[in-house]
């Protein structure tokens, strides 16, 4: 970050070569003032507007996100470091996203019921007015998508503040929704970082915030907008386990386990962190090791976020060496020839982990298994348990009866069979449980619609003669 005389800027650096992009400057809280103020007058039109005519504008908004994924996908990939596979795979998030946006017609049509003779109880959903959403670094284009087209839909105006270190996706998003007809002022972006967080939490004319990023930061953002009496959903950090029973499909689950890990260079918070090896699984162990081998960092291996990253990850590393664990095999030090100012990370698994180590209860971030091995499914279910987390889990197996036992005694929003990452698809919703999510409800899927609306409850009665009851 520098500063010149008028405006603090952000550098945006390529995690993939280390070199400078651009510079983004920051909003300062008086600019946020600005953008609400002209979010506020644009809700008022926008929320006029009937969600048919909106759903016009999503319509086209998902053809210019198709029409421009190429592009898309090349931002996503220059600011963030991930491959051209998992940059478009965000890409096509976004677009099924928009298509559940675009059926809210269809989901808000509201309840009505005659109560007595000639009365009718009937329930609208009401926008809230102007909304903000808080991204994180990881999902440069998907995360921010989780809320833009929902919220909007339904009639809100929305300031939008993208992770700093990876705005320009959003910048270009921005123009597409304006080239597909949003009116101006619904959608703004405000660039910055702690402090723009804090304003955004403090403003009186926002009337919710949802937040993504780390726990940390989202108890923070729960504790401060809540404060201020707005609706808030923040969804934090992760630590997803894995367990592997000695029934598993060795080949199956030695890719999942392999892809989960290393997907997005081990920067979702839905990748797989712990490989909780039941009894004698050494042959899938094995079988994890070798096909972790195959991931190639600069190839179908993206780059970690920054060298600050890197150096966190490879220090969780370490000091779980130190501490006894045994590394299977070892990404420190990894350098692409070619990209050698890139921050890329080996695949590592390191086996012998136990439960008190910080690398078995710390988030790292990064395409690290570690393997805790115990002897029964009670002892796995506890080391699941015991983490404060509970954003994703999954269990190899494959006995039903052990699969049911395992999706409803493990303690995560997100649960997987035989599955490395176990995201719901449209129209189901994303959503963690634990330190992974202060607020109520989820981000996506039909419960979005409660957090971003209100339910106005109308009661009419037209005919003075019609009967009426104790409550009239
Ligand atoms: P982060 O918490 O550092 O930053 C998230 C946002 O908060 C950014 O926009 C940043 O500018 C802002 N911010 C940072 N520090 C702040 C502070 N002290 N006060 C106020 N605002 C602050 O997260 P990140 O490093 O950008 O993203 C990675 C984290 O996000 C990981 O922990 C990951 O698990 C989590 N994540 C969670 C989910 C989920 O669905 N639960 C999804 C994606 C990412």
């Amino acid at each position: 970050m520098t500063t010149n005389t008028k405006t603090v800027v952000c550098d945006v650096i390529s995690p993939l070569d280390g070199r400078l992009i651009t510079t983004i400057p920051y909003h300062s809280a008086e600019d946020l003032n600005a953008l609400v103020k002209h979010a506020k007058i644009a809700s008022n039109a926008w929320e006029q507007t009937t969600i048919k005519n909106r759903a016009q504008v999503f319509f086209k908004y998902r053809k210019l996100l198709d029409n421009n994924r190429n592009e898309l996908m090349e931002l996503i990939r220059t600011e963030n470091g991930k491959t051209e596979g998992e940059a478009m795979a965000e890409v096509d998030k976004a677009i099924e996203i928009t298509e559940f946006a675009c059926s809210l017609p269809q989901l808000t049509t509201g309840d009505i019921l005659e109560v007595s003779r000639g009365v009718y109880c009937e329930d609208h959903y009401v926008p809230l007015g102007v909304v903000a959403c808080i991204a994180p670094f990881n999902f440069p284009v998907m995360v921010p998508h989780w809320t833009i087209p929902i919220a909007l839909m339904l009639g809100n105006a929305m300031i939008f503040k993208p992770s700093e270190v990876v705005p320009l996706s959003m910048i270009r998003c921005a123009e597409l929704l304006k080239e597909a007809g949003l009116p101006d002022g619904v959608f703004q972006l405000a660039h910055g970082k702690q402090e723009m967080v804090e304003a955004i939490c403090d403003h009186p004319d926002i009337s919710a915030v949802s937040f993504v990023g780390s726990t940390k930061v989202a108890e923070i953002v729960y504790k401060r907008a809540s404060q201020s009496l707005k609706r808030v959903l923040a969804l934090g950090g992760a630590k997803n386990h894995l367990i592997v029973l000695p029934d598993a499909n060795p080949e199956m689950t030695a890719a999942n386990v392999a892809a989960s890990m290393t997907g997005c260079a081990g920067q979702r918070c839905m990748a797989a962190s712990v490989l909780v090896a039941v009894g004698d699984v050494q042959h899938i162990i094995d079988a994890v090791v070798e096909e972790s081998k195959t991931m190639c960092p600069g190839s179908n291996l993206g780059a970690v976020i920054s060298a600050d990253a890197k150096l966190r990850i490879e220090r969780y590393i370490t000091q779980a060496e130190s501490a006894g664990a045994t590394i299977l095999l070892d990404g420190r030090n990894t350098i692409v020839q070619g990209a050698e100012n890139g921050t890329y990370v080996g695949p590592t698994v390191i086996d012998n982990v136990t439960p008190e180590m910080a690398i078995a209860k710390e988030e790292v971030f990064g395409p690290v298994l570690s393997i805790i091995r115990c002897e029964t499914a009670e002892e796995a279910i506890a080391i699941q348990n015991a983490n404060p987390y509970g954003n994703g889990a999954s269990v190899y197996t494959s006995s039903g009866e052990m699969a049911r036992r395992f999706a409803s005694e493990l303690t995560a929003g997100m649960l997987g069979v035989n599955i490395g990452v176990p995201v719901p698809r449209e129209p189901f919703a994303f959503g963690g449980i634990k330190g992974s999510k202060f607020g109520v409800g989820d981000i996506t899927g039909k419960s979005s619609i409660h957090f971003w609306t209100e339910k106005r409850k109308i009661t009419t009665k037209w005919n003075a003669s019609d009967w009426t009851d104790w409550m009239s």
